[in-house]
């Protein structure tokens, strides 16, 4: 996966200064972009594409619930479906996982990513141990795993090695499915080192972050902890996804999760803050104000029936947001953007809510994710720039869902109305992974998936 592309020829790109025509790329042998320049002419050994874009970073994922998919949609006999219960499923699908299925399913749903646009993910690792809790022989076994997946896919990866320290806010101990994600202070700190050097040995684009599982699973005396141990790297943390989860704070800390979080911890510019989905208006204004991301995973939320986030009023107040694949139940980073929109719509009984006047929708959040990607990750990416990894998406023209669009109109074609078949190349950081529509290996990292996956359904 080291071939890089030395130059790309686009009819149009979108670049910093907006929509420009015959614009060339060149990118070093390292990945990244050397030169963007418009009003070029086809360069002799460039690759020629239609329409040029910078590819989104997938801000929030776990891989190994990819393959879980289909497999928690029946009603329960006792009716009570919710998180809960769909979390009960993923405890006890995990607990049958072996790094060997581990690695096979990151693989192929890192392949779905890079096929569906995104360029670079954020994996919110917390398996780290066997079943039962017992460490690997290799301390950073899963990590490890992970990180040589994305090395098999040549996605962009930034390692976020998952702290979970307790069962729960009044500290009880871990239990079932959980155990294979704890570790005391001391072994998170052996593991973060793993988990850095596993992404490291892959490729020069990877990154590293911090990601305390939530105010449920870490203590303020060890988020404090982390917080300073990790200065200026990425910090990830699942917040205000749910309900029952904003009770047991308020019961146990007599604040909302939110108001907890900004009152206890220095949340700024290098934090992510998973999901958000309730907060009331004072939280959003703080959150906006204080420069962290919001991580957005729409296409998970509707599906485990978080709630809606209040986008429209985040967005006003200036907030940051990027968006994330989460449970990886659809991969998608146009359709996660979609969702994100027409949630709003129907709690609003409106249309094209999050776009300023005058303004394309689609534009306006493919330009705005783009941006909380890239900073959630840590990663120099999100535009066509010299200094940037070259991530960057071609989109085809001649799909029917684009026939007759140019400019930002491309963008609502594609995120209203397409999907990843508008998509013909994507390279992560230079690495051509992606022409004409497949990931040049998907052939070989399918057959593994599949015959894992078998071999898990069998176990199941
Ligand atoms: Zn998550």
């Amino acid at each position: 996966m080291s071939e890089a592309t030395k130059s790309v020829f686009a009819r149009k790109a979108l670049t910093t200064i907006g929509w420009e025509s015959d614009v060339l790329i060149r990118v070093d042998a390292t990945g990244r972009i050397v030169s963007v320049t418009p009003e070029s002419g086809l360069e002799s050994g460039a690759y020629a594409v239609d329409v040029l874009l910078p590819a989104q970073a997938n801000l929030h994922s776990h891989t190994f619930q990819r393959a879980m998919a289909g497999l928690s949609e029946s009603r329960s006999p006792a009716g009570r479906d919710s998180f809960w219960t769909w979390r009960e499923i993923m405890y006890r699908f995990l607990d049958i996982l072996d790094p060997e299925d581990i690695e096979a399913i990151a693989a192929f749903a890192f392949v779905e990513m890079l096929e569906s646009g995104y360029s670079s993910v954020a994996e919110f690792h917390y398996v780290h141990h066997q079943p039962g809790g017992g460490t690997y022989a290799k301390f950073g076994e899963l990590s490890e795993r992970i990180a040589a997946a994305a090395g098999t896919a040549g996605i962009g990866l930034t390692i976020l090695p998952v702290a979970y320290m307790q069962g729960g806010v009044d500290g009880r101990a871990l239990a079932g499915g959980q155990l294979r994600f704890g570790n005391d202070l001391d072994h998170y700190l052996k593991l973060a080192e793993e988990a850095k050097k596993a992404a490291r040995s892959v490729s020069p684009d990877a990154g590293f972050g911090v990601a305390p599982h939530s105010i449920r699973a870490v203590n303020e005396r060890d988020l404090q902890a982390l917080e300073q141990q990790f200065p200026g790297v990425p910090f990830h943390i699942h917040i205000a996804e749910q309900i029952p989860e904003l009770e047991e704070v308020q019961a146990a800390y007599g604040q909302r999760s939110m108001s907890w979080l900004l009152d206890h911890m220095p949340v700024s510019e290098r934090w992510c803050l998973i999901h958000s989905t309730h907060m009331n208006e004072g939280e959003t204004a703080r959150v906006a104000a204080s420069g962290a991301v919001v991580g957005l995973c729409p296409i998970t939320e509707a599906n485990l029936g978080d709630g809606i986030f209040n986008g429209v009023h985040y967005l006003n107040a200036g907030g940051r947001f990027g968006t994330g694949s989460d449970s990886n139940i659809r991969i998608s980073p146009s359709e996660e953007l979609r969702q994100l929109e027409y949630s709003q719509r129907l709690r609003d009984v409106s249309r094209v809510t999050l776009a300023r006047d005058g303004k394309s929708c689609g534009r306006t959040l493919y330009d705005a994710a783009l941006q909380g990607g890239a900073q959630a990750l840590g990663r120099s990416s999100g535009s066509l720039e010299p200094g940037n990894w070259a991530d960057m998406i071609a989109l085809d023209t001649e799909n029917a869902t684009l026939l007759g669009l140019s400019g930002d109109r491309l963008l609502d074609g594609w995120i209203f109305a397409g999907d990843r078949h508008a998509i013909s190349d994507v390279w992560s950081a230079g690495r051509h992974v992606v022409q004409e529509g497949r990931h040049r290996d998907r052939a070989a990292i399918l057959k593994t998936y599949k015959a894992r996956l078998a071999s898990i359904l069998e176990r199941v």
